[in-house]
């Protein structure tokens, strides 16, 4: 299950050169061409999926699998100081490739992320009617 205009789907199958460094079954793990930090890589289901709404909970599992794994790997090998998992779900939430994946993002002492947003006091009553809504 492709799609004919996805990069990574191209990726995938070897149409579009990549760093690859691990492959299974369900799931492929690549270098980001543009990494936010060193080591930065993005894990992917081989069969095409727009995002996590859309994933079925194998591949999903399969993913996470993979980046556990990775992420383990990233620690041992580059000894970052930290590391963030990322997924977007949506143009309005950074998604810019349209197959799902999960950037393995190492964070080091000195680099130039930050959190993007601000912590402050939520409203109790706000978190409540939301907690209500969710239940
Ligand atoms: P998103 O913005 O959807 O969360 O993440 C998409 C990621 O894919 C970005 O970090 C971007 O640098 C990466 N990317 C886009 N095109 C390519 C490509 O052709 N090859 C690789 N390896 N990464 C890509
Ligand atoms: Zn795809």
């Amino acid at each position: 299950m492709r799609d004919p205009d996805c990069i990574f789907c191209k990726i995938i199958a070897g149409e579009l050169p990549s760093q690859t460094i691990e492959e299974d079954e369900r799931t492929i793990a690549f270098m980001d061409i543009s990494p936010a930090t060193r080591g930065h890589l993005l894990v992917v289901p081989r069969e095409h999926a727009r995002d996590l709404l859309e994933i079925s909970p194998e591949d999903l599992a399969a993913t996470v699998a993979t980046v556990h794994r990775v992420a383990k790997r990233v620690s041992e090998r580059l000894s970052p100081a930290g590391i963030n998992l990322l997924n977007s779900c949506g143009a309005a939430a950074w998604q810019t490739v349209f197959h799902f994946h999960v950037h393995v993002i190492p964070r080091y002492e000195d680099d130039p992320l930050r959190l993007p947003w601000i912590p402050s006091g939520g409203d109790p009553a706000e978190i409540e009617a939301v907690a209500r809504e969710l239940r």
